[in-house]
């Protein structure tokens, strides 16, 4: 479903993302770890052209993100193609970055509306389906700030699943959260899984990472150090510095 070829990506004269491989197929979650610094939410930030490539490719069910090919030049999308592809790509954030003025329901219905253009009413009952699923239905009307932490993590959840979104990317859901919020967060994304969601986590979180994911990832210093299954790669990694970052994680 993502196809990630050769991305690099400098901010000034620091190479954050020194050519970046990635295969994210379509119903597998797909778990990031590495160490702080080492371009994991940079990459997932290129997934949905929050950032722009200085090189690579990156395509998300066959489509290329952010440009168009016209002959052998590549040309960025315009504004209104970029929100269309994005809008496609769900994002939950560390800090939840829900809209602090609009209510729960309408953090939901916001994106599908005005960007999708769907019916509102359809949309609505959508949302409200969706609430429930993650758990704060009885919420709807409430304000963000009104929430607790883990509460509103679920609502960004929610309100990323309401663009029916191909891919979900999750950049460190839980490390915002109070310990014993964590858990109620966690069930929610297992359950996207176990429904054959589509998803792609950078989380610290090595026990969930071994439970939930069909492929872990390891990056560092800007590349992908090594990938395969859980047990392979957290039981018997074969890099020196995948060794090193989980013997200081687990
Ligand atoms: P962490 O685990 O701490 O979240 P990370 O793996 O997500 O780390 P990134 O946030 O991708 O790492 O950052 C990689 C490097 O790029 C860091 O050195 C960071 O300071 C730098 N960086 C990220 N975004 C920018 C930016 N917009 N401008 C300049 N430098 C940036
Ligand atoms: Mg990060």
């Amino acid at each position: 479903a993502v196809d990630v070829r050769g991305v690099h990506k400098s901010f000034g004269s620091l190479e954050v993302l020194k050519g970046v491989d990635l295969t994210v197929r379509q119903g597998e979650v797909t778990v990031i770890l590495g160490p702080s610094g080492s371009g994991k939410s940079t990459l997932l930030r290129t997934l949905n052209h929050l950032e722009k490539v200085d090189r690579g490719s990156i395509r998300i069910d066959g489509e290329l993100v952010g440009y168009r090919r016209r002959g052998n030049i590549l040309r960025e999308l315009r504004d209104r193609d970029i929100l269309r592809q994005r809008s496609k790509i769900g994002f939950v954030f560390q800090n939840f970055n829900l809209f602090p003025h609009l209510t729960v329901l309408e953090n939901v219905t916001e994106a599908p509306i005005s960007a999708q253009r769907r019916d509102r009413g359809e949309v609505t009952a959508e949302a409200r389906q969706l609430l429930e699923r993650v758990g704060v239905a009885d919420k709807a009307d409430r304000y963000p700030k009104q929430l607790s932490g883990g509460q509103q993590q679920r609502v960004a959840i929610a309100r990323a699943l309401a663009l029916r979104p191909k891919v979900i990317l999750f950049d460190e859901p839980t490390s915002a959260l109070d310990p014993e919020l964590v858990g109620e967060v966690l069930d929610v994304i297992r359950d996207l899984a176990r429904a054959g969601a589509t998803l792609v986590i950078v989380t610290h979180e090595i026990g969930f990472a071994r439970e939930v994911a069909d492929t872990v990832v390891f990056m560092d210093d800007g590349v992908v150090v090594e990938q395969g299954a859980p047990a392979q790669v957290l039981d018997h990694p074969t890099h020196d510095r995948t060794r090193a970052f989980l013997s200081r994680v687990l």
